[in-house]
């Protein structure tokens, strides 16, 4: 007989992650359930996490947001790529834009026959192909025009900049019209009843909140999760060493740029995400290798305009929950883990641990098997898109100070070790199941970083070398001819999304 089915769905915090999870909650099953979401204005929000990639269109679609009001509200700005500094070496320059690179036209794909030429001497950089990455170094930007479908216009991938207080407000406000209910206040502890499950939680005001699913938003705190279940974390930090950062917005008085930057310093990086009203900056760095007070230093170096705040500091450790969800409580966001912001996934984590708690939405007997398959999944998701920010540490030329060096000699997940070694010798990038960076991605970085393959797939020399050159010439040509038909990034947000 099945199990009866549940009705009370408490969400803990009101952060990006409890509100995009209130609201992608309430529009697939709103009508069937009740959803609470309790947060705390005193404990507040971490209030950083403002660059995201193109699935969160994805999202959007879903939960029913217009674009244009979307940016209008979160003074948010257009992404078609990360430009990253100084990582391979110092002085050092490259772009992981969004999309392909490149246009496919025999048996191989297109970057094999750029290794081909490459090797013969006869290729330009790989982002000379890629009309986003154009796009972005021209500071333009427009939506993909479906027609003529073999136009690099066609390919036009692109996320969002958007400021995290102004996203989280703009999502509650969506949530509460579809039926969320919000408590303010500070939740003290949770109680968990004779199966052990959590039953409820009790807030300083005296009030309990019961609920039979708990999904757990409450930030680094994991009051559920770990505060109440003991889960258990797996720790990266042996991977990803960088431990704090600061936060800081700053005046912008530079052109509106359509893309983040990560430029690497001593022992860290520094983010620059560009909005309409301001620019976001922060430090990413490992407390072995340097003080609190030469990473401030650091920071206010190298913004565009004034701050127009005090950093403020964060502390983290790389890695996840052994369990995402545990009994009957689900950890989404930070409570869940914490990866680096470097390719900016954070996000797009909490989006996706949403849809694969739709996908295994539980009635009252939380059934072992579809808990042990999410975890599977959830696990699979962390792992490769940890391996996808360990390559950018790893593959490093730096030779300036300890943490690079360390980086560039520690020993890497076999996983990661796998597909370097794949790719250097023809190549190749395999892609598995649904991990989330593509082939393109990973040449990109790998390539930007100074890791080139030894030869190339046989089967990129069947054509004549002077038939291959015109071919990347001319998709080259092609590109270039698009990018200018492009209109400016900040005439773009004027006439559509200004706030
Ligand atoms: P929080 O924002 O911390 O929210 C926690 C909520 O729980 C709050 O509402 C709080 O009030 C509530 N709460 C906690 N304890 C209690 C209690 N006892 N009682 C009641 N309520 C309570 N992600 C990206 O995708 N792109 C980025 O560019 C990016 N940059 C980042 C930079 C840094 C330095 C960091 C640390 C993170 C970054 N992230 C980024 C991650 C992103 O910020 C988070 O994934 C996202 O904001 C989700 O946070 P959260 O909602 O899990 O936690």
């Amino acid at each position: 007989m099945a199990a009866a089915l549940i009705h009370d769905i408490v969400i803990v915090g009101g952060g990006t992650a409890g509100w995009m999870a209130a609201l992608g909650l309430a529009t697939v099953v709103g009508d069937r359930y009740r959803i609470r979401l309790v947060e705390s204005d005193e404990i507040g929000t971490v209030g950083v996490g403002e660059a995201t990639i193109p699935l969160i269109q994805r999202f959007n679609r879903i939960v029913g947001i217009d674009e244009h009001d979307f940016l209008r509200e979160t003074g948010g700005t257009f992404k078609l790529a990360i430009e990253f500094v100084n990582w391979g070496r110092v002085g050092d320059r490259y772009m992981h834009g969004f999309g392909r690179v490149g246009q496919d036209l025999w048996t191989v794909g297109f970057e094999q026959y750029w290794h081909r030429m490459r090797l013969a001497g006869g290729a330009r950089p790989l982002g000379d192909y890629a009309i986003t990455q154009q796009a972005a170094r021209a500071n333009r930007f427009m939506p993909a025009r479906p027609e003529p479908a073999n136009s690099p216009l066609a390919d036009i991938a692109y996320a969002y900049h958007f400021d995290a207080g102004r996203y989280a407000r703009f999502l509650r406000k969506l949530a509460e019209a579809r039926g969320v209910r919000r408590t303010e206040g500070r939740i003290t502890h949770a109680t968990r009843g004779e199966s052990g499950d959590v039953d409820a939680v009790a807030l300083a005001s005296g009030e309990r909140i019961g609920g039979e699913l708990f999904i757990d938003c409450s930030g680094f705190r994991a009051l559920l999760i770990e505060e109440t279940l003991k889960t258990g974390f797996d720790d990266w930090s042996h991977w990803l060493p960088c431990d704090r950062a600061l936060a800081v917005p700053c005046e912008s008085t530079t052109p509106l740029t359509p893309y983040t930057r990560a430029t690497a310093h001593r022992a860290g990086w520094q983010w620059r995400i560009p909005l309409q009203h301001r620019i976001g900056n922060g430090h990413v760095y490992c407390s072995r290798h340097v003080s609190d007070d030469e990473a401030t230093a650091t920071l206010l170096a190298n913004l565009d305009g004034p701050p127009l705040a005090d950093p403020r500091p964060l502390r983290f450790t790389a890695g996840m929950r052994r369990k995402t969800w545990h009994r009957n409580v689900v950890a989404i966001g930070l409570a869940g883990g914490f990866l680096e912001p470097l390719e900016s996934t954070s996000i797009h984590l909490v989006q996706q641990t949403i849809q694969l708690l739709i996908d295994f939405f539980p009635d009252r007997g939380f059934s072992a098997a579809d808990v042990d398959e999410f975890n599977a999944q959830s696990r699979f998701h962390w792992e490769r898109i940890r391996d996808f920010i360990v390559l950018h540490y790893h593959v490093n030329q730096r030779d300036d100070s300890a943490f690079w060096r360390d980086c560039a000699h520690m020993a890497v997940p076999d996983t990661l070790r796998q597909k370097m070694a794949l790719y250097k010798a023809h190549g190749r990038v395999t892609r598995f199941n649904s991990e989330l960076f593509t082939e393109t991605a990973w040449l990109q970085v790998m390539a930007g970083q100074n890791l080139l393959p030894d030869s190339f797939h046989p089967l990129a020399a069947l054509q004549p070398e002077d038939s291959v050159h015109a071919y990347l010439e001319a998709v080259h040509r092609s590109v270039a001819a698009s990018v200018v038909q492009m209109p400016d990034h900040a005439d773009y947000i004027a006439r559509h999304c200004a706030g």
